[in-house]
């Protein structure tokens, strides 16, 4: 939104408690060092600084609380540096939400506490330290079977694309890395499971994708997939599960990685709280088609934490940013004209419904599954029949040419080559830190 808008006409100011742009899709590449973290940020300042009148502020801050009444938003410094003043209020006039969302534990006890989740950069960097870690305590002298199996177990929840994602990675990690530098009594002793509460993985994608991922990476011995099994508890070594037959197992780990899907973050649930009746689906915030948040004044909603008939990705709320931004730009033309025109600027709906719709272009859905494979399906205009689909190698080279061309600029995209070369030449970082 921010790269589509021109900042001259207005006066904007982000608030984030991360100074960069994070690219998504490649992260469950950095929890085995296959992309390096700092390959898929980018300075959100980078596009800050502009010529003097288009310049835009950027704060390093949290959202605590939106006054949708007021029309202020409550931040804080969540960063370990504080100053004599962490805490301020924002005013705005019109505000846009995209928080993106929380991870959803379904308030399964102990998931907070003991799992890694895989939404940042630093739950991906402690990922990847805790695996080398399991594998070097795992090689204590006299360390007892049983612990050296937990400490050698990778447990992922979630078998979406990002679960399915990670487990790929894990899995090309083990073949191609640990298994030549650790020795073969740990190395042949990982084994990685992916559990899933729903009869398949992969549920977005078509049968046909589905049943060749499964059979894919069940057809590796040490890794399971365990589909109708739903987690009741996690504890700091182990995971109860209940399988189909509703048989309660107790499963040691040493790594448990957490990628079951979004809920709202806590600052969207107190906004849809504050605006009461309107705001009535517990996922995130209702938007009208114009992304306006239903029931508040001047404020709109873009990407995860809102709630729209799309599907909560990167492709998705890019587009919403792309639409905002250009809808801004014309709103400020339309508007700038009326008061030359002497016209009242009381009633924005009315410029607002000049606008066009948001239309959404579907560029297919991918997903890496290891072992130089990737899956891909494009739905037809109906959404509802399969039209393409692909797997294989030639995917995967389609995989890596759409994210590499995803990546938000040039540097990105070179780092990001640069590292896959790397990893396939030298081999992947095994050491900790
Ligand atoms: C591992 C993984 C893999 C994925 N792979 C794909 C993929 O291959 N293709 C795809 O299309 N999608 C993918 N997605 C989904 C995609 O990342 C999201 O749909 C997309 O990032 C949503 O964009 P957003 O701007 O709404 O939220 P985000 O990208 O999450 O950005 C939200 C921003 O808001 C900031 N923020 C959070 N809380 C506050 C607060 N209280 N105050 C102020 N700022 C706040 C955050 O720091 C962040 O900068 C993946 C997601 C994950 C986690």
């Amino acid at each position: 939104m921010l790269r589509k808008m021109h900042t001259d006409q207005f006066n904007v100011t982000i608030v984030s408690p991360r100074n960069y742009f994070l690219f998504t899709p490649l992260l469950p590449g950095t929890t085995t060092g296959t992309v390096e973290s700092r390959s898929i940020m980018e300075p959100i300042r980078k596009y800050c600084k502009r010529s003097d009148a288009s310049e835009v502020d950027f704060i390093e801050a949290e959202c605590l609380s939106i006054d949708p009444v007021r029309k202020t938003v409550k931040c804080f410094d969540n960063s370990s540096v504080k100053g004599l003043v962490s805490e301020f209020e924002l005013p705005y006039d019109q505000l846009v939400v995209g928080v993106g969302a929380d991870n959803a534990t379904f308030g399964i006890p102990g998931v907070r506490e003991n799992a890694c989740f895989m939404k940042e950069i630093s739950d991906t960097r402690m990922i990847r330290d805790r695996i080398i870690d399991c594998l070097e305590t795992a090689g204590y002298p006299g360390q007892p079977s049983a612990e050296i199996d937990r400490l050698l177990h990778f447990v992922i929840v979630g078998g979406g694309p990002s679960g399915v994602e990670i487990t790929g990675e894990l899995n090309d990690f083990i073949e191609r890395d640990i298994k030549k530098h650790y020795p073969s009594h740990l190395a042949d002793r990982v084994r990685i499971t992916l559990v899933e509460a729903l009869p398949h993985i992969l549920t977005v994608f078509d049968k046909t994708i589905v049943e060749h991922v499964e059979k894919k990476l069940r057809s590796s011995p040490k890794t399971k997939v365990w589909t109708q099994t739903a987690v009741t508890s996690v504890k700091e070594r182990e995971l109860i599960v209940k399988d189909q037959d509703k048989v309660e197992k107790v499963i040691p780990y040493g790594v448990l990685v957490w990628a079951t899907g979004n809920g709202p973050r806590l600052v969207t649930k107190g906004l849809m709280q504050s605006i009461g009746a309107d705001q009535n689906v517990r996922r995130g915030l209702v938007v009208d088609e114009y992304f306006r948040v239903k029931g508040a004044d001047g404020i709109w909603a873009i990407g995860d934490c809102s709630v729209t008939p799309y599907a909560a990705t990167a492709q998705v709320a890019s587009q919403q940013g792309r639409y905002l931004g250009r809808l801004f730009n014309d709103l400020s033309e339309d508007m700038y004209r009326s008061v030359k025109g002497k016209e009242s600027l009381s009633d924005m709906d009315k410029f607002v419904h000049k606008q066009p719709l948001f239309k959404y272009h579907h560029m297919g859905t991918l997903a890496y599954v290891g072992d130089h494979n990737a899956v891909f399906e494009l739905k037809s205009a109906d959404g509802k029949s399969s039209s393409t689909t692909s797997e294989g190698l030639a995917t995967f080279i389609l995989w890596r040419s759409a994210y590499l061309s995803k990546c938000l600029s040039i540097r990105n995209r070179v780092l990001v080559a640069f590292d896959w070369v790397k990893a396939s030449v030298f081999g992947r970082d095994v050491s900790r830190g």
